[in-house]
């Protein structure tokens, strides 16, 4: 799926956006250094600036310098100068020796520790010369990649217009969120978990008026959602009767690459393209949609967006409670992670349209298709939500 993305993506066109509207989105060339970092050799602790063969032994100290000033002057053999974190190194000198490590007495400090030249200091330009890439393009910003901004001097960075994201809930008995829905009906919740998840990808979610289980209707919905750098259906693509997205998406001269795959939540996912857009039809019950977004579709909308990778945060933690599943698919369950992120409780749930053991969740439980069971204490992979 990675491969057809990347393969036949067309990145959106680069905008300049203000350096505090950066924070997740995607670099659209490379950041240079506009000048030695740091930009001359600066002292790494609170100290003594000193040269480092007059050690172990004794040495006068004949000023100081802090950070945001400069030492006038060069210090010879037998001198120090007494130093703070970050303040420029004195000419002459070429090491630093930590406050905790001399003894002083009146102007002399004195240490028996052998000192090393280069100790404590960190050299012009060690860690990014001028000129050098300091963030490169399809790097997604966060908030270190802000502070690399902020530092080079950049109020406005070029980054990858959003993709825009058209979502389209399927469903006879789908209401909408302001509607009050007779008993055989369900509120469409997909559309709104949907759009926050292409958010956090990187995209901007343009959702669509649901569309009902007609040819019609079905037909009329997927041409203005083709529209959009990309289209996510929710429903319809399930063995049953009425399930015809697929028949309707063919009728577009969709090319499938695939239309199921080997988990749940979510076996009936269905991936393609139609002129020249990249769709989704994922399945339509809550958490198989949620589920399906997070392992394919985020993917793609962080490199629709221009992202040059988009790792799944996958951890490990160590059950708290039995768990057995029938294997031969991979299972995604609702858990909860612990705060030190060292233990993980699947929280009950009644399958896969329980919104609430969803929304309960702060992580999924991942059990692999090959085993059946894990007893307390065993380590488990888990998907962060
Ligand atoms: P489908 O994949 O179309 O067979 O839908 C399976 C089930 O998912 C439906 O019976 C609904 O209960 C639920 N469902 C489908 N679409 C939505 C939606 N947009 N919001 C909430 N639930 C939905
Ligand atoms: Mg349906």
């Amino acid at each position: 799926m990675l491969r057809e993305v990347r393969a036949g993506r067309v990145l959106p066109p680069a905008e300049l956006v203000a350096l505090h509207d950066c924070a997740g989105r995607v670099l659209a060339e490379d950041i240079l250094a506009d000048r030695d970092y740091p930009p001359l050799a600066r002292s790494a602790r609170d100290g003594f600036a000193v040269r480092a063969a007059d050690f172990p032994g004794s040495v006068r100290v004949i000023g100081e310098v802090r950070a945001g000033d400069r030492f006038q002057g060069a210090v010879q053999a037998g001198e120090a100068v007494e130093i703070m974190t970050g303040a420029p190194v004195p000419d002459g000198t070429d090491s630093i020796i930590m406050v905790e490590h001399i003894t002083g007495e009146g102007a002399a400090i004195t240490t028996d520790r052998p000192v090393k030249s280069g100790d404590f200091i960190n050299l012009r330009g060690c860690e990014s010369p001028r000129g050098s890439v300091v963030l490169r393009a399809g790097s997604r910003l966060d908030y270190a990649g802000l502070a690399m901004l902020a530092t080079v001097g950049r109020t406005l960075a070029p980054v990858y217009r959003k993709p825009r994201v058209a979502i389209l809930a399927t469903g006879d008995e789908i209401v909408d969120v302001d509607e009050l829905p007779m008993e055989h009906q369900i509120r469409n919740s997909n559309s709104a978990s949907l759009a926050a998840q292409v958010a956090r990808a990187g995209g901007s979610a343009l959702i669509l008026p649901v569309a009902r289980d007609t040819y019609k209707a079905t037909r009329e919905s997927i041409a203005l959602g083709l529209q959009a750098d990309l289209l996510l259906l929710s429903g319809g693509v399930s063995a049953g009767k009425y399930d015809i997205v697929e028949k309707v998406l063919a009728e577009f001269d969709a090319e499938f690459f695939f239309d199921r795959v080997l988990i749940q939540p979510g076996q009936p996912l269905v991936f393609g393209r139609a002129g020249g857009k990249f769709f989704f039809g994922l399945p339509g019950n809550p958490a198989s949609t949620m589920i399906t977004f997070e392992l394919f579709a985020r993917a793609a909308v962080a490199l629709l967006s221009g992202a040059s990778e988009s790792p799944l945060h996958l951890l490990q933690a160590r059950l708290t409670r039995e768990f057995r599943h029938r294997p031969g698919l991979t299972r995604f369950l609702p858990a909860v992670l612990s705060i030190d992120g060292s233990q993980i409780t699947p929280t009950g749930w009644q399958g896969s349209g329980d919104v609430g053991a969803m929304a309960r969740a702060n992580a999924f439980l991942v059990a692999e298709p090959e085993r059946e069971s894990w007893a307390a204490g065993d380590l488990m992979r888990v998907l962060a939500k």
